[in-house]
C-alpha cells in the first residue's frame, strides 16, 4: 500500500468520490502533510478499472454544473432567532425546514467532541441546528457518500456543502434512480482552510487560556452583518467560563492571506455562476448599496436558482423569507467566487515551512 498521494495536488479536490466508488476499496482519502485528504491507492490491489478518474468531478467534462441560465435573489428569515444563529440570512433553515418537514433528512457540516468538522445526516431540528453556522475548515466527508444512499432509499435528503463536495455528491448519485430525491445545495466558497492549522489553532487556543475549547464561531452577529465586519467575529468559548472571547487570527489566514487554503482552490473549477447543485446560498453582499431597504444588520442571503427543483425549493420557502429578485450583474459585481478563484500569495509556501520547522506559534 502506498502511503503518499502521487497525483497534482490542484486536481483534486478531496471530495472522496473515488474512494466510495471503487469496486475493490483500495482507495483511502490520507490527511498529507497539510492535513488535506488525498485518495492514497493500494496499486497491488487495484484492477486498473477506471472508475475512479471516471467519477472524479474534477476530470468529468462539465463538472457535473448545470448549463441553463441562474436566477438570483436576496432573501432575509422572517425569524430573528434564526437570523441570529446563522451566518447569513438563515437560507440554510429555511431549506432545510422544508425537507425536515416532508419526513426528509439533512447532511451538512457539524462539530463532532473534539471540534472536528464533520459531514453528518440529521432527521430532527436539533441535528440540523448543529449544521447551522460555516466552519471555515474543509470538512471531512468519509463514509457520507454509503449513508446517503441510505437515506435517499427512505425518503428526500438535503445535501449542502462546498461546491466540489456538491460535484462529488451528484457523480456518485450521477444515473442512479435515488437521484430523484436528492437536493443539492452548495454554497459560494472563498476556499477551504487546512484541517490540520485548524487542530493546531485549537490547541494554541486551549494553551494560552488554560483550559479545554467548549465552543466556537467562526463569524457571528456580535458586529452587524456586513461584509467589512466579516473578519471580526471568530470567537470562542473555554469550558467553564461564560463569556465569548475573539481572536482574529485563524480567520485572518483563511480570508487575507489564503497561506491555509486546499491547493485545489486556486484553480477551483466552480467559481461559476454555472452551479453543480439545485439551488446556492451565500452572503448577498452589497445589499445595502443596492437596495438599502432589504438591509436589517443581521444578515441577507443570497440565492441562486438553479434547476426546476431549485425553483420548486424557492416557492417553498417563500412564507418563511422575505426574497427579492436580483439583477446577475449587481451579484457578480459583488461575488469574485462566481468568476475567478482567489490567488494564493506567494509567501504561502514559506508559511508551511515555518510551521514545519517551528510551529503554527512562531508561523503566526
Ligand atoms: C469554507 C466556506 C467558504 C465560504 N465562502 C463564501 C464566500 O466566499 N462568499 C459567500 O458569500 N459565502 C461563502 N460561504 C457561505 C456562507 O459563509 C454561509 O455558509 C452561507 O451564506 C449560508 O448561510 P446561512 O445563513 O444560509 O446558513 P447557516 O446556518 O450559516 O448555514 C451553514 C451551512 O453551511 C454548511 N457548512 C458549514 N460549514 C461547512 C464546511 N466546512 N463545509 C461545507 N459546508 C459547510 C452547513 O452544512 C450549512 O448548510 C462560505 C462557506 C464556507 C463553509
Amino acid at each position: 500500500m502506498d502511503t503518499v498521494y502521487k497525483g497534482d495536488k490542484e486536481n483534486c479536490c478531496g471530495c472522496g468520490v473515488c474512494e466510495a466508488r471503487c469496486p475493490r476499496h483500495v482507495i483511502r482519502m490520507t490527511p498529507d502533510g497539510e492535513g488535506f485528504l488525498y485518495p492514497v491507492i493500494d496499486h497491488e490491489h487495484c484492477i486498473d478499472c477506471g472508475i475512479c478518474a471516471r467519477v472524479c468531478p474534477l476530470q468529468h467534462e462539465g463538472s457535473f454544473k448545470e448549463e441553463g441560465r441562474p436566477r438570483f435573489f436576496s432573501a432575509t428569515h422572517n425569524s430573528e432567532e434564526v437570523l441570529r444563529h446563522s451566518t447569513s440570512g438563515g437560507a440554510f433553515t429555511a431549506v432545510s425546514d422544508v425537507i425536515l418537514g416532508r419526513g426528509g433528512a439533512v447532511c451538512g457540516a457539524d462539530f463532532d467532541g473534539g471540534l472536528r468538522v464533520v459531514h453528518r445526516i440529521a432527521r430532527t431540528a436539533a441535528g440540523r441546528d448543529r449544521m447551522r453556522l460555516s466552519k471555515y475548515v474543509q470538512s471531512d466527508m468519509r463514509d457520507v457518500y454509503e449513508k446517503l444512499a441510505e437515506e435517499l432509499g427512505r425518503s428526500e435528503v438535503l445535501f449542502t456543502g462546498t461546491p466540489c463536495q456538491c460535484a462529488g455528491v451528484r457523480s456518485f448519485f450521477n444515473g442512479s434512480p435515488l437521484a430523484e430525491n436528492l437536493f443539492v445545495c452548495d454554497l459560494i466558497c472563498h476556499s477551504v482552510p487546512s484541517p490540520l492549522i485548524w487542530e493546531g489553532y485549537k490547541r494554541l487556543l486551549e494553551e494560552e487560556n488554560g483550559g479545554r475549547l467548549a465552543e466556537v464561531r467562526f463569524r457571528s452577529k456580535r458586529y452587524p452583518w456586513l461584509r467589512k465586519n466579516s473578519n471580526k467575529g471568530f470567537m470562542y468559548r473555554i469550558e467553564g467560563a461564560d463569556d465569548f472571547l475573539e481572536d482574529g487570527r485563524f480567520y485572518n489566514l483563511f480570508i487575507h492571506r489564503g497561506t491555509i487554503a486546499r491547493p485545489s482552490c486556486e484553480r477551483c473549477r466552480f467559481t461559476d455562476v454555472r452551479r453543480a447543485s439545485d439551488m446556492t446560498i451565500a452572503d448577498c453582499w452589497g445589499i445595502e448599496k443596492y437596495a438599502p431597504e432589504l438591509y436589517d444588520g443581521l444578515g441577507v442571503s443570497l440565492l441562486i436558482v438553479n434547476t426546476p427543483k431549485g425553483a420548486a425549493m424557492l416557492e417553498a420557502i417563500s412564507m418563511a423569507m422575505r426574497i427579492s429578485e436580483r439583477p446577475e450583474e449587481e451579484i457578480t459585481a459583488e461575488q469574485q467566487r462566481l468568476s475567478y478563484p482567489g490567488k494564493f500569495p506567494p509567501e504561502r509556501g514559506e508559511f508551511w515551512e515555518l510551521v514545519r520547522r517551528s510551529g503554527l506559534k512562531s508561523a503566526l
